[in-house]
């Protein structure tokens, strides 16, 4: 039998994520209702190591949902990444008398949980990334953001581009994987959709779409680049003006992309996870990832759900495919 749990740390870690806040705030209510107390650590692993923390209790958390970033601030730590870190970091939560961490963050978060883990304390990971690449969840906290947010920069260069005819290549976030540039892809009718996970054939997957767009009457044309494409926006933006001559502009949207008010998707997703982590632990468990299946949350074990591999929604590919006339 597992000892009970009476003291939980929270932190964030990694890149941010719109929904993160509404996460944190659902561990620390739902401690406060199980009767755990729960602390902020700030700065991720990094503050782990320093001991940087503070309390959290039910008014701290109070109007959090609805804000961008994290209020715990987040930070890579390659101290961490090192036995002597993870003894101090271990060493730090001694101190502060916990007995359990929530981490949210992506994958390399949940490495470092397990590492504690050795050190006798529970661990629980929370999937927390834009990307959407956490293989055990249908569904990461900040993807739905981050999505709009590219969606309504790319509305906005459409005006633009369709009075002066012109094509559009814009990057977004993605260095590994497409869903993103997908998604928005979809959303936004792109004219092509680039994505990391596929060999860029050129002449098929982008000349192609622009000339039968352009055979159709279309004179302007937007095309959705991951940033993980090899040669990345400007190196598509190259081939195309080579290929077709056409005035073509690159749109870098970056960092953007992790700001702003978190959708309401993203706030739900983000409760219901904190809610599940908190319970996961009040059960007496360790070494979990909280997930989304469809429409449910249920958790895997650390090591299983690293060991996972997620490729892009064959579905939405096919979607993509078949609207963009890509065949
Ligand atoms: P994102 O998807 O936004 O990159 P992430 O959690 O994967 O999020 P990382 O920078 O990979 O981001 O990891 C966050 C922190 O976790 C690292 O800075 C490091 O302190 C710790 N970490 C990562 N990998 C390991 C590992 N193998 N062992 C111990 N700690 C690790």
């Amino acid at each position: 039998m597992s000892k009970p749990v009476r003291r939980i740390g929270v932190f964030t870690s990694g890149g941010d994520a719109p929904g993160m806040n509404a996460a944190i705030r659902a561990v620390v209510r739902t401690s406060i209702h199980l009767g755990i107390e729960c602390i902020g650590i700030r700065r991720g692993y990094h503050g782990l190591i320093n001991g940087d923390f503070i309390p959290l209790d039910f008014k701290s958390v109070s109007g959090l949902s609805r804000r961008g970033g994290t209020m715990l601030y987040t930070a890579r730590s390659e101290d961490f990444k090192a036995k002597e870190g993870q003894a101090k970091a271990a060493a730090t939560c001694k101190l502060l008398g916990l007995d359990a961490l929530v981490g949210i963050g992506g994958d390399g978060t949940f490495r470092g949980l397990l590492c504690l883990a050795e050190q006798g304390l529970s661990v629980i990971g929370i999937p927390g990334t834009i990307d959407n690449d956490i293989a055990c969840s249908t569904y990461t906290i900040g993807f739905d953001s981050a999505c709009n947010t590219a969606l309504e920069c790319i509305d906005k260069l459409r005006d633009t581009i369709q009075s002066h005819e012109r094509c559009s290549v814009v990057e977004v976030m993605g260095r590994h994987a497409g869903h993103v540039a997908l998604n928005v892809g979809v959303a936004c009718g792109a004219t092509a959709v680039l994505v990391p996970e596929q060999e860029v054939d050129y002449e098929k997957d982008v000349v192609e779409p622009i000339r039968r767009s352009r055979l159709s009457g279309q004179t302007h044309f937007m095309v959705i680049v991951a940033e993980g494409v090899e040669g990345g926006a400007y190196g598509v933006a190259k081939r195309i003006t080579d290929e077709t001559a056409l005035d073509t502009r690159v749109t870098i949207l970056g960092h953007v992309q992790r700001g702003g008010t978190p959708t309401s998707r993203d706030r739900i997703a983000a409760t219901y996870m904190g809610y599940e982590a908190v319970h996961l632990l009040s059960e007496g468990q360790s070494c979990r990832v909280v997930a989304k299946q469809g429409n449910e949350y249920t958790s895997f074990d650390i090591h299983e759900a690293l060991a996972m591999t997620k490729g892009l929604d064959p579905q939405t590919y096919t979607v993509m495919r078949t609207l963009t006339g890509v065949q």
